[in-house]
Parts: structure tokens; sequence; C-alpha cells
């Protein structure tokens, strides 16, 4: 699928919803793929892309800012505490907040960096001992400790388990959002972003849909 096609698609989501389709925000996700690809999305005018490790973005970014402007960059894989300094001098956006040390690190450094990333919890919906994530259970104590550390939340993150019905997760996500006042709500990727968008999602991770299979 073109970017245009799935831009298409998720303004009539929006629109079937009843949102307003300018809410939701299209993440290119582009880990593992050619240089050459993202090129083309870059060249299309396309500017927000998603990575899910550091070391690939920090590998990647600085020479596609220096041919383009105004790119945002979405962290969207887990992160470890030795990246997070890494993290926040790359990226517009992290989505994978999901411990207080983290929060911690996060606070310390946007205290010494004097800037900090639009920042949203991952929220393990489907309790996956494997995946990573606060519990939907200890979201709202998590979301009140981020928030005492002064940090800018905009809002959770999920990940739908493979084998079930994404829509019950992001249905759970979008309650727990609402019942905390988060406005942001970052879910839905290739199989299921029209899913997302009809929930309430702000922002929609698509990867392969748009540059194809990964290696
Ligand atoms: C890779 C990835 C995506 C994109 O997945 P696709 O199925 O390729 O759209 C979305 N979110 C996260 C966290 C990812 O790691």
């Amino acid at each position: 699928m073109s970017l245009t096609e799935i831009q298409t698609r998720i303004d009539k989501a929006a629109l079937t919803a009843g949102r307003d389709p300018g809410d939701v925000t299209l993440i290119a996700v582009s880990k593992m793929q050619p240089d050459a690809l993202v090129r083309d999305v870059l060249d299309s005018g396309h500017r927000v892309f998603g990575e899910n490790r550091v070391q690939e973005a920090a590998r990647k970014w600085p020479a596609f800012r220096e041919d383009f402007d105004d790119i945002a960059l979405h962290i969207i894989g887990p992160l470890q505490s030795n990246k997070v300094r890494q993290a926040m001098e790359l990226a517009q956006a992290i989505h994978s907040v999901d411990r207080v040390k983290l929060a911690q690190t996060l606070a310390r450094l946007a205290d010494e960096l004097g800037s900090c990333p639009d920042l949203f919890i991952q929220v393990n919906t489907g309790e996956e001992p494997q995946k990573a994530g606060v519990l939907p259970s200890e979201a709202d104590f998590f979301v009140s400790e981020v928030r005492k550390l002064g940090l800018p939340l905009k809002g959770l993150m999920c990940i739908p388990p493979v084998d079930e019905a994404p829509s019950l997760h992001f249905a759970l996500l979008a309650k727990i959002a609402a019942r905390n006042e988060l406005s942001g709500l970052s879910m839905g990727m290739s199989g299921d972003f029209e899913q997302a968008v009809a929930l309430g999602a702000t922002h929609v991770r698509v990867g392969s849909a748009i540059f194809g299979a990964r290696d």
C-alpha cells in the first residue's frame, strides 16, 4: 500500500467515527527498512517516523535530517536506561515509558537538557509476561508517578497480543486514558490501524503496510 492510500484509509476511518482526521498522526515505522525506501517516503513529504531501537535511530536519522527539515522521530520500542539520553536528544516522542526508574531518569535528564520529548506510557493490556509495559491495574498509579515528576505526559500506548481481537485492547487503553484525562492514544499497526482510529487512536504506528515486510 502506498503512504497516500494508508492516509486515505485513516481519514475515512476517522470521519466514519465522527472524528477529525487531523487528530490522527500517522507514524511511518521505518525500523529495519532500507534507507532508499525511507528516503522515498521523505521525498513524498511525510515527516513523522518511528524507530524501535535507539541505536538504529542514531545511525540513520542524523543523515536524513541533514537533507530534510522538520522530521519528527518517535521512539516506540523498549528503552534501556543507558540509552535514555541519546533517545531524548534524537526523538520528539517516546512511547515506551514503563517503569518508575525510567521516569526518574527522564526527569533528571529533562532538567539537565532543558527539554523533554512527549511521553507515552506503554500499557501491557494483554498482561503478557514477555511484553513491556505497566499492567492495566498499575496504570493509574504509574500515571500519577510520572505526573509528579513534572514530565510532559501525552498519553498511553499499547501493542495488543497477536492472537486476540485488537479492538478489546484499544478500548481498554482508551478507557484508562479517559479516566486519567490523557488525550494521546498510540495504538494501531499495519493490520489494525483503522480499528484503532475508530476507537480513538491519536497516533497509529504503521510499518510493513507502508514499506513492505521487514527482513
Ligand atoms: C514494528 C512496530 C510497529 C509497526 O508494525 P507493522 O506491523 O509493521 O505496522 C508498531 N509498533 C511497534 C512498537 C513496533 O515495534
